[in-house]
């Protein structure tokens, strides 16, 4: 029996680490890509980061949480939610090389939910 119910990290929370760990990753890349910083963090791209971890931290789906960008709460403030957005378009494509199980996690769970809203969406038609 090799199962073992007390491992110090839950695997529910398994998704929200990897977010949490991915996401200065992704603002690393796209500050270096698009403002020109080495090695470190312009000072926008680093109130984005705490912000972004911020709100992580406070998250109400921590537990088998989905990516940010699929949750349904967006509790982001629109400034920060766009400039996120912008991230996200320009470090997701990059990610394929550099993460690629992420990456493709990423778009298959898009793709899933897109699939479960317009169930949804034809749920709702017919009653
Ligand atoms: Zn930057």
């Amino acid at each position: 029996m090799k199962e073992r119910k007390t491992n110090k990290k839950p695997k529910e929370l398994k998704a929200w680490e990897k977010e949490r760990k991915l996401i200065p990753v992704m603002i690393r890349k796209y500050c270096r890509g698009n403002h020109g910083t080495r090695g470190g963090l312009c000072e926008e791209c680093t109130a984005l980061t705490e912000y972004a971890l911020f709100r992580l931290e406070k998250c109400p789906f921590k537990v088998n949480k989905k990516f940010c960008s699929l949750c349904k709460i967006h509790c982001y403030k629109p400034d920060m939610r766009e400039k996120i957005k912008d991230v996200m378009k320009w470090s997701g494509p990059r990610m394929i090389f550099t993460h690629p199980v992420f990456a493709f996690r990423h778009v298959f769970q898009m793709i899933n939910y897109k699939r479960k809203l317009k169930k949804e969406a034809k749920a709702k038609a017919d009653v």
